[in-house]
């Protein structure tokens, strides 16, 4: 089983830390407030107080052996950059880093980072994806550009089937899944009727899927 290293338990960081610890994934959380490391002290396998710009600390935690690291410590630049340095050269497969915005990303990128992650701006977009258009009740961006939308079916698509509809050659999107009540059709076909209330689960370039929240 992955064994995960969260440094920097402010809201985001404590929030993956207990997410992980309860989908039962071993978990060190590291801070160096003594008051956030107490209060996720009982949820996580281990939480320990060390400043993670200190090289010796986190050798001696033994995070080289960790598969993947989630750095998450706030809007000190120099102590992200120097934190993702420190993880990539103990060889951590996998580190993701928070960022506050892309030119900070494409320096954690430049030092090692495998993934960078921006929450409040991605949050931003989603909700207000949600809020625009009434159909839509889910957006998530997965590259510039390219997003998933979950959309409620509209009228001129019920009783059709995918085939039908043609929505990729129409608007150059794939529907990936059917949402029916609590059930999920993965990898939907051509002869796959739509019903009332379905929800489709769509991926395609933003502008594309613009097209197609209007059709
Ligand atoms: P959010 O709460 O929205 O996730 P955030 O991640 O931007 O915000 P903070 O709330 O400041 O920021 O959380 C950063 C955490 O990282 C704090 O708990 C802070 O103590 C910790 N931290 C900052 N620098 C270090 C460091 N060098 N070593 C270990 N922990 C650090």
């Amino acid at each position: 089983m992955k064994q995960f290293v969260v440094i920097g338990l402010g809201r985001f960081g404590a929030s993956v830390a207990e997410t992980l610890a309860e989908n039962g994934f071993d978990v060190l959380a590291i801070d160096k407030n003594p008051e956030r490391v107490q209060s996720i002290a009982d949820i996580v396998t281990h939480a320990v107080e060390a400043d993670a710009t200190d090289e010796e600390a986190l050798k001696t935690l033994g995070v080289r052996n960790f598969d993947v690291a989630v750095v998450s410590i706030g809007d000190n630049v120099s102590a992200n950059i120097l934190c993702t340095l420190i993880l990539k050269e103990l060889n951590v497969p996998y580190v993701v880093v928070k960022a506050p915005d892309s030119l900070h990303g494409k320096v954690l990128t430049k030092v090692g980072a495998d993934r960078v992650v921006y929450p409040e701006r991605d949050m931003g977009a989603r909700i207000a994806n949600n809020l625009i258009s009434s159909n839509v009740l889910d957006y998530i961006e997965f590259a510039p550009e390219y997003g998933v939308i979950e959309i409620l079916v509209s009228e001129k698509m019920i009783g059709k089937t995918l085939g039908e509809l043609a929505l990729r050659s129409k608007f150059n999107v794939n529907v990936m899944a059917i949402k029916r009540g609590q059930e999920l059709f993965i990898s939907p076909g051509a002869d796959d009727k739509i019903l009332e209330e379905d929800r489709l689960v769509v991926i395609g370039k933003n502008e594309n899927l613009e097209q197609l929240k209007s059709f």
